[in-house]
């Protein structure tokens, strides 16, 4: 199968890193993340929580650990002979911090596609991407829409009722089970 992954969330453990320095910016000390929406749950306008990423954008990238067992994850999805494709919402431009980071803690990668502000659909579609793993529910309702299983790694954000043909997981292990079930059901 060709596998589509997501980064931030999914094989990086942004959030909790990144809740950290918004704390210490904006003098808060919010601890969990009930909506996506970060500027939302800082209360906060777009453009200047989004100005506090682009100028801090290289070592925002660089702090996160990988979430737990995303690596070994990964190497097993390779080793069972599928194809790994990451789509991430960050642009081309952060490409090069994304890389480091990857390398940084051994994360295996070939390909990887910064669809910026456009749709991930549009990616999944043309890559002919046939399953993928996303922590972001708006991403994995477009995503399975469009007739693409996708598992949704548990977060605090994306809570509520899944949409049809996307199943809930708890930790990476969760992931390499279900898709060995679906690889062996399809
Ligand atoms: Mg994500």
């Amino acid at each position: 199968m060709r596998i589509g992954i997501d980064i931030d969330g999914v094989v990086s453990d942004s959030y909790p890193a990144w809740l950290g320095e918004l704390n210490r910016h904006y003098g808060k000390n919010i601890t969990v993340l009930e909506d996506y929406e970060m500027h939302l749950v800082f209360d906060v306008p777009y453009d200047d929580m989004n100005h506090f990423f682009v100028k801090n954008v290289e070592h925002l990238f660089d702090i996160p650990r990988p979430m737990k067992g995303a690596r070994e994850g990964l190497e097993r999805i390779l080793q069972a002979g599928h194809e790994v494709v990451y789509v991430t919402a960050r642009s081309q431009d952060e490409e090069k911090y994304t890389l480091n980071w990857m390398k940084k803690y051994g994360i295996p990668y070939e390909q990887i596609l910064f669809t910026g502000e456009k749709s991930k659909v549009d990616y999944v579609k043309q890559w002919k991407l046939e399953f993928f793993i996303e922590d972001y529910m708006v991403n994995a309702q477009a995503i399975s829409e469009a007739g693409v299983p996708v598992l949704l790694l548990n977060a605090s954000y994306n809570q509520g009722k899944l949409p049809e043909r996307v199943t809930r997981c708890h930790s990476w292990q969760d992931i390499i089970k279900e898709i060995e079930c679906f690889s062996i059901h399809s």
